[in-house]
């Protein structure tokens, strides 16, 4: 099977993808964005589709497919709209693998199914204050002696919404990790883009949590839901670039300047072609990686790589769809704004891009790097 070619089964998801997106989802992104709406029904018909839980087998209530599948289907949603995105990338990804992978068998039947088939959401709160990239400096607590977790977490995905949170603490001397629906959001934040998703702040006081795996594994488990899920946000960052290209292709053809489409400038079609072209690179990085995921291959570099390019392509190339658009890019009559301003944040969570290249070169270098 060449790079480029998906089996039946992934290209019937990313059509279902596909088809929800630009029937149900992109006709009301710009209005989501403006007012900050999260669209807490679009997550139920979601789950209806099976793709709240794309890569969740079929006897915990997922669809039962690979993570190229996920893949696919998160760069269609992201295409129509980013916050829709990263809602659902941290719900399957961060929040409900990791159960999955760490949880005993008594929990994957109870926590896992509702959570595939989009009744409940999912968080994945690892991230204080204090402690963003250097995610071992938390302090937020467990006590052995209550079941209890207490501390603040910032920045949750999905923080004002979830039922269920998979949770980092630290544990004695230890990180472990923990499953809690006690906590609340205490701020939702205010950011640049993706404003139809919830980021929150999450106040854990005294709340009951049961450990994901045994004491002491919780950056063991951090880490390694962050090499999967960062192939999501690699997918997510595609999605959006795609959108732009689609955008500013269409306009390059309608635009009039000088007596010509704008597209027969050479400036103008040679910076689409370039564009093209890096969009088609970062999505082969990112099938690559889910590829070797679903292969249960090492996929830690691969991932970080595919995140590391793609986010990089995102960012740039929205600029550049701006510019392709001239004024009406830099207003809000066309979306390459929005594109814009949720791409960048593409380089920042999962992992900074300083830290993908801190992974990329452990890979090449060994520990002398870095
Ligand atoms: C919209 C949004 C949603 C988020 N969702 C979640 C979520 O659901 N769950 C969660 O747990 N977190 C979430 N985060 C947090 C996110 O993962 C962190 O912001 C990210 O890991 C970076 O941490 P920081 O912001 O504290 O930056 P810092 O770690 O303070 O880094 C600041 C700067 O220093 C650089 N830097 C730090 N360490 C090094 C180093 N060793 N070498 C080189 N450069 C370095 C960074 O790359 C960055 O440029 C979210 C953030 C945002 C903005």
């Amino acid at each position: 099977m060449s790079v480029t070619e998906l089996t039946d089964e992934q290209r019937e998801i990313r059509d279902l993808a596909r088809r929800f997106a630009e029937e149900e989802i992109a006709p009301h992104a710009a209005t989501w964005d403006r007012e900050r709406t999260f669209p807490l029904d679009v997550f139920g018909r979601l789950g209806e589709l099976g793709l709240m839980g794309v890569c969740v087998p079929v006897e915990y209530g997922g669809a039962g497919a690979d993570h190229l599948s996920y893949a696919l289907v998160l760069e269609e949603l992201s295409r129509a709209d980013a916050g829709v995105g990263v809602t659902v990338a941290v719900h399957t990804g961060a929040g409900t693998l990791p159960v999955l992978a760490h949880g005993t068998e008594e929990q994957r039947r109870r926590i896992v199914p509702p959570l595939a088939q989009g009744h409940e959401l999912a968080a994945f709160a690892l991230t204080e204050p204090d402690a963003g990239s250097d995610a071992a400096a938390m302090r937020t607590r467990y006590d052995e002696a209550t079941g209890t977790v207490t501390g603040t977490k910032q920045w949750i995905t999905n923080g004002s919404y979830a039922r269920h949170v998979t949770v980092f603490a630290r544990d004695g001397e230890r990180v472990s990790a923990f499953a809690t629906r006690t906590f609340e959001a205490v701020r939702e934040e205010e950011k640049l883009g993706l404003h139809s998703s919830s980021t929150a702040d999450l106040r854990f006081e005294a709340s009951p949590a049961e450990r994901l795996g045994p004491p002491g594994a919780g950056m063991r488990i951090a880490l390694s839901t962050l090499d999967g899920g960062r192939i999501g946000i690699a997918a997510q960052a595609v999605g959006i670039a795609q959108a732009a290209l689609d955008l500013a292709a269409g306009y390059a053809k309608q635009r009039n300047a000088f007596g010509r489409p704008i597209g027969a400038f050479q400036a103008i079609s040679h910076k689409l072609a370039e564009m093209q072209t890096e969009i088609e690179a970062a999505r082969a990085l990112v099938w690559r990686a889910a590829r070797l995921k679903d292969a249960g291959r090492p996929h830690t570099v691969e991932g970080a790589q595919a995140k590391l390019f793609a986010s990089r392509v995102a960012r740039h190339w929205t600029g550049e769809a701006i510019q392709v658009l001239g004024g009406y890019g830099y207003t809000r009559e066309f979306p390459a704004e929005r594109y814009y301003r949720d791409a960048k944040v593409t380089e920042i969570y999962e992992g900074t891009s300083e830290i993908q290249r801190l992974v990329i070169a452990r890979g090449l270098l060994g520990e002398i790097a870095g």
